[in-house]
């Protein structure tokens, strides 16, 4: 068995029952992600559109692709077609395009909203305070051809585990609201994504349903 295959079992074997595991194969060759392919894994995460349209475009088509990163309106059209779940969505103006080319494709296509609560001020997202305004609006509910699903959010990139917990904790507090004002009779709001390589067990532990795993299962990311 390879190394990331048995790593990816390793990962997949301590989660608890409800917790979906993407892997996160960014800057990681075909091959690789062959080898969680064939250990079972069938959702991956990508974060650059053109990279995702190749590995789509070689690879088999039982897979089902997440989109994690920062989305430019004007890339929308390239992974319409075929995109499961795009978990970073962090403006009424970004959803709109999505909705109208999931519309061109006669698809519905599964979103995440991003929640900034990181101390970092590079990462993108809502504000507690912006999402909650975008959410009372309720512009959103008239976009047929999206489907609000649930939150995202990357904590803060700290060794603090006060502080990532508090995030993660605050996080889950949102998601539960919002599933009682907006959602409570919507099956489909139920994913809430939060943690990656160095904070999944915490994130879990605090209500994640979804975690984002890369490093952990692929190894370190070249940059070129
Ligand atoms: C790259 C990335 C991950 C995976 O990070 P690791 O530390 O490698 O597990 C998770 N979420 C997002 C949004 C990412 O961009």
């Amino acid at each position: 068995m390879s190394e990331i295959a048995e790593k990816i079992l390793k990962v997949k074997a301590e989660l608890p029952q409800g917790v979906t595991l993407v892997a996160v194969s960014k800057y990681h060759p075909n091959e690789d992600i062959m080898d969680a392919y064939n250990a079972g894994q069938r959702i991956f995460g990508e974060n650059i559109v053109q990279e995702l349209r190749e590995k789509q475009q070689t690879l088999p088509s039982d897979i089902e692709w997440h989109y994690l990163g920062h989305l430019q309106t004007n890339k929308i059209k390239y992974i319409a077609p075929f995109i499961s779940l795009i978990h970073a969505v962090d403006s009424l103006k970004l959803l709109i395009e999505i909705n109208k080319q999931a519309e061109k494709n006669d698809r519905t296509i599964d979103c995440l909203l991003q929640i900034h609560i990181a101390q970092e001020e590079t990462k993108f997202g809502f504000s507690k305070d912006e999402i909650k305004e975008f959410l009372s609006k309720e512009l959103w509910s008239e976009l047929n051809n999206v489907r609000i699903c649930g939150l995202m959010c990357m904590a803060s990139n700290t060794d603090n585990v006060e502080q990532v917990k508090l995030e993660f904790k605050q996080v889950k507090l949102l998601f539960d609201e919002f599933k009682q004002s907006y959602f409570r009779d919507k099956d489909y709001f139920h994913i809430l994504s939060m943690g990656m390589s160095h904070d999944y067990p915490l994130a879990i532990q605090e209500g994640s349903t979804m975690v984002r795993v890369g490093t952990k299962i692929f190894g370190e990311r070249v940059y070129n």
